[in-house]
């Protein structure tokens, strides 16, 4: 199976759907098929310069628009999205690979962050200080950081994009958005459901381009954009915290994950299997909050195992659009090339396959990058998976003994971002839970992602947080008035 979309997409700078300067494209490319999903404007220097002239004219009006009313488009936006998500998903499955009800379940979780941050705009509340001295004031001010730019992966195109937009649109300020250019088309098509909402020109502006170095160059030399907030490796992240150094930029980086899953042995382990394999197995295993090592206790080693190994064999894998299918593609054969090196690795080493363990081709795989879901028994801290984000379709087993051991093995790692455990014992649900060092920890539950809560990480996973009441702070300056000689009541 393959797509059959053909949609080429615009720039939208200032309000207007527009080529890039000199008319470059680039194709956008089915990874379960290879076939052309369509096109969009390779942007320019001049693009990104331009957008960042629309984002700081359109500043001013946007900040001081009432906040009832800038929720009011978050929400409309929120409702589009919904009204036409058999399209954002299809051309979502068609250009990144998951599969449609995957697709249509990102869908409505982006749009579930426009409507918390439409919420979260109506309650930016300050403070009133007690006052030192009794003829002053105390008055604090949380004001707009001003013109923000977002950069964005391609493993989810839109809820990634609009953990950002949500917010900034909600705190007053203005943006630049980079989609990953695997995914620039969905990114294309939530712009347009923000823009039919009513948002003014130039409160948000997109920027398609394959050189995203220049773009980052280009945003981070302007003094006008005063944020950026980027989801994506951690190597890049890295260099975005060096570039951000010459004109002091704020950041929020949500970087690489290296998830923990933990099932001990009073673990409902029916419940541990099925949280393990959606944490795991959910868009082919590429996602930052993916468990990537997985630590069971010895007493219930074997039996997890054999229940695991039953579901991850009765997996039907195939493009994302065929009926019934809950594994696509990968993004690309590179992502394939790492997960067969990390897999070839620990084999090497000693580790066995309990399920899968190859490259997928011929017949309905022709033309796409698939890997076949893989279990890997024994994996020991000697292999490349145990200290690296596969990305990947493969869950790799370790046994332990003791929950201290547990925490340590878990705990080991320049990762910080989510880790999950499986028990049910509430004593040690709260003791190993506060002992875990990362940003969010699932107990009890393999999916963890919710516009209501505080999403972000620790050590080189990042840092700031999106989401949750304090995701619109990350767009928010804090600004203190001392107001003299008020007097004594
Ligand atoms: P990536 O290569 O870092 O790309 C992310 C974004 O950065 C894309 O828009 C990419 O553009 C852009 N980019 C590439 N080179 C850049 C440069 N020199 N300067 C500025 N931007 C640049 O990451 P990815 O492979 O798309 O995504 C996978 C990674 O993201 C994984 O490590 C995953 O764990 C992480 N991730 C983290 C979270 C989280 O919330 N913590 C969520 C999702 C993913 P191009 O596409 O044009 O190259």
């Amino acid at each position: 199976m393959a797509t059959t979309m053909n949609l080429d997409e615009h720039l939208l700078i200032g309000g207007s759907w527009i080529d890039a300067t000199g008319g470059a494209r680039f194709d956008v490319t089915d990874p379960g098929s290879g076939a052309r999903v369509g096109s969009v404007p390779n942007g320019t220097e001049a693009d990104v310069t331009a957008a960042i002239d629309a984002a700081a004219a359109a500043l001013p009006g946007w900040r001081s628009t009432p906040a009832i009313q800038r929720a009011r488009i978050l929400r409309k936006a929120a409702d589009l999205m919904r009204e036409r998500a058999d399209l954002i998903a299809t051309t979502m499955t068609s250009e990144q690979g998951k599969p449609l009800a995957e697709a249509k379940g990102e869908v409505e979780y982006a749009a579930s962050f426009f409507e918390w941050f439409a919420g979260e705009a109506e309650r930016v509340y300050g403070q009133i200080a007690p006052p030192m001295n009794t003829n002053n004031r105390v008055l604090v001010l949380r004001q707009p950081v001003g013109v923000v730019a977002a950069i964005t992966p391609w493993n989810f195109p839109a809820a990634m994009m609009t953990r950002k937009l949500g917010p900034a649109m909600a705190a007053g300020c203005t943006s630049i958005v980079k989609p990953a250019s695997a995914t620039p088309l969905t990114a294309a098509l939530v712009l347009r459901c923000i823009e039919d909402a009513g948002a003014p020109a130039g409160v948000v502006n997109l920027i398609t381009s394959r050189d995203a170095g220049m773009v980052a160059k280009t945003i981070f030399s302007d003094d006008r954009v005063r944020k950026i907030s980027f989801t994506g490796s951690t190597e890049i992240g890295k260099d975005l915290i060096r570039a951000s150094a010459d004109q002091v930029k704020r950041l929020s980086l949500e970087l690489g994950g290296h998830a923990p899953y933990i099932i001990f042995d009073d673990a409902d382990l029916d419940e541990a299997v099925d949280g393990l394999i959606a944490s795991k197995f959910r868009n082919a295993g590429q996602t930052c909050v993916c468990a990537n090592r997985v630590y069971v206790q010895r007493g219930v080693y074997d039996e997890f195992l054999k229940r695991l190994v039953a579901k991850v064999d009765a997996f039907k894998v195939g493009h994302g659009l065929t009926e019934g299918v809950v594994i696509g593609p990968m993004i690309d054969g590179r992502a394939v090339d790492k997960t067969e090196e990390h897999v070839q690795d620990a084999v090497a080493k000693g580790a066995k396959l309990a399920s899968g363990g190859q490259r997928l081709t011929g017949g309905e795989f022709e033309g796409g990058a698939f890997y076949a879901p893989t279990v890997l028994d024994g994996v020991t801290n000697e292999m490349q998976i145990y200290y690296e984000e596969t990305f990947g379709p493969v869950a790799g087993l370790t046994p332990f003994d003791t929950e201290d051991e547990a925490i340590a093995f878990a705990n080991d790692s320049i990762y910080g971002l989510a880790s999950y455990f499986h028990t049910k014992d509430y004593a040690r649900l709260m003791r190993v839970a506060e002992r875990l060092e990362y940003g969010i920890v699932g107990a009890n539950a393999g999916i963890i992602s919710a516009a209501n809560a505080p999403f972000g990480g620790v050590k080189q996973s990042g840092y700031g947080r999106e989401g949750g009441s304090v995701g619109i702070d990350e767009y928010l300056d804090v600004k203190y008035v001392l107001m003299g000689g008020v007097g004594t009541v």
